[in-house]
């Protein structure tokens, strides 16, 4: 990673540990970064959603919304990361009707090829199909991570875990930002509250710009222009405070926002198997 002059003044203190150092904030991504592009897969079947729960303040009583469920290919090089993974096909009504392998495949894309799955969190409709990737490093919250490998997770599913918790397959936790190829077009960015570990990523393309996507920061437009705190997060304040970096980072890198719940924001990527680059 290129360190600015700023980010080796910070790195030069003291009071800086190295691993502060290790996390600094992206640069704007250089004029000849490598290509970058980002496709949108369909990862479960869209419903109709009674949103009540979504709002700790009674906000959203009798509110029906459309979820969709919203995976990533991020294509960097000749690398593949993976953002979230949907529903597993066992998920009932709410499964995709094309699995991600098999989504892959139309584009000419291979399971091993995926190097990185990053996800947002770890509730079953982000990581159902995760086990399909097995060669891949899985990039996950620590918070999030504790809560997989506990004695009595709460909210995610282990078993869509296995073979990071067997220990086969390799884990790296993400505590803070990550600048996932090194170069501040991908990066990972932390946005606890909705879980411990919650994160949202950053997307630099050449062509379309930035594009910053939510994971479950938050789940459509009305909570997201609002601040409404959905009541079964596990942090009002951290949800607060990461929805108030994640609109400054916007409206600073004037990007293009996609909440990936919500069937509004699909048409802001072009439809698969189309790339925005
Ligand atoms: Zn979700």
């Amino acid at each position: 990673m290129k360190l600015t002059p700023f980010s080796w003044a910070l790195c030069a203190s003291a009071v800086i540990s190295l691993s502060a150092c290790a996390q600094t904030p992206a640069a704007p991504a250089p004029a000849d970064a490598v290509e970058v592009s980002l496709t949108r897969l369909e990862c479960g079947t869209g419903i109709t959603n009674d949103v009540g729960r979504f709002s700790d303040t009674f906000a959203m009583q009798g509110v029906k919304i459309p979820f969709v469920f919203s995976c990533y290919l991020i294509k960097h090089g000749n690398e593949y990361m993976l953002w979230d993974t949907g529903h597993a096909l066992t998920a009932g009504a709410v499964a995709p009707k094309v699995s991600l392998v098999d989504l892959l495949a139309q584009v000419q894309i291979k399971p091993e090829q995926i190097k990185f799955v990053g996800i947002s969190h770890y509730h079953a409709d982000h990581t159902g199909q995760m086990a399909s990737f097995p060669q891949a490093t899985l990039l996950i919250g620590p918070g999030d991570w504790a809560n997989v490998t506990s004695a009595k997770p709460v909210g995610a599913n282990p078993a869509f875990f296995a073979p990071w918790i067997s220990g086969g397959s390799k884990l790296e936790t993400v505590p803070l930002d990550k600048d996932v190829f090194g170069d501040g077009t991908v990066v990972m960015l932390t946005t606890p509250g909705h879980t411990p570990g919650h994160h949202s990523v950053l997307v630099r393309l050449k062509e379309k710009g930035n594009v910053l996507i939510t994971g479950d920061l938050s789940h459509f437009h009305e909570n997201y222009e609002s601040n409404g705190v959905p009541s079964f997060n596990t942090s009002r304040a951290e949800t607060l405070a990461s929805l108030d970096r994640f609109k400054k980072l916007a409206a600073q890198l004037k990007a293009t926002v996609i909440l990936q719940h919500d069937a509004r924001d699909v048409g802001k990527l072009p439809v698969f198997p189309a790339a925005a680059k």
